[in-house]
């Protein structure tokens, strides 16, 4: 009896300390994770907000002072992370009317996500506390409509990184109903999406509610910024 006793004593004082260890492993995990600059719904609204200024041409210029210079130098917080393409008519600064510090912009021609890409946003997220990414398409994108036109028949063909990342949009609009490059451009922001979604690095932050990843088409002519749904 008294045996069997210490046996269970033994057993609970090793559960205890299991869950010690697990206590100790979570705050470890999530104190390397910097704090929220901003909620995400808040951030959005911040984004569009300013996109509604763009577009009917008050702009504010909100931090772009020689103060707002001086205060970002000692650290960045930004509110949002935008990944968008590096086309010249779409800098996230300018159509979201924002300033120093307050978006985190990864700019590339097709606005995909390989590996770097990714990987800067992680750390928008992980170290400066972005807690909304926004995938950023435009209408009639170059490098979509390059992937659209040499897909034809160039299957086994080698066409480099850029275009091999919009393939999966080219291949998974065709058939579509409506113009082709509009498709692609669209699938290609929502594929991004998932696969920042999916990531290694952020899945497990969206999983939990505490990263928010949306999708945009910029509407070039208009300057409007059409939101996909989640
Ligand atoms: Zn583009």
């Amino acid at each position: 009896m008294v045996i069997r006793k210490r046996k269970v004593l033994a057993s609970i004082s090793m559960m205890l300390a299991l869950v010690a260890l697990l206590v100790i492993a979570t705050h470890a995990v999530t104190a390397a994770i910097s704090a929220p600059t901003m909620p995400p719904a808040e951030a959005l609204k911040l984004l569009l907000d300013g996109n509604q200024r763009f577009v009917a041409g008050k702009l504010e210029h909100p931090n772009q002072t020689p103060e707002r210079r001086a205060e970002v130098a000692k650290g960045q917080h930004p509110f949002a992370a935008v990944l968008a393409c590096a086309d010249s008519r779409t800098p996230p600064e300018i159509i979201f009317d924002r300033g120093l510090g307050d978006i985190f912009t990864v700019r590339v021609a097709g606005n995909v996500a390989d590996k770097v890409v990714i990987e800067s946003l992680d750390y928008s997220v992980k170290h400066l506390g972005v807690r909304v990414v926004m995938v950023l398409g435009h209408r009639r994108c170059g490098a979509v409509i390059a992937a659209v036109e040499g897909h034809e028949g160039t299957a086994d063909q080698d066409v480099g990184p850029m275009l091999s990342e919009l393939r999966p949009a080219v291949a998974a609009s065709k058939g579509m109903p409506g113009d082709p490059i509009e498709n692609a451009v669209r699938e290609n922001v929502e594929l991004v999406m998932k696969n920042l979604a999916t990531s290694e690095e952020l899945s497990a932050m969206v999983k939990s509610g505490d990263l928010k990843i949306v999708g945009g088409i910029y509407d070039l002519d208009t300057g409007t910024i059409e939101m996909l749904k989640d």
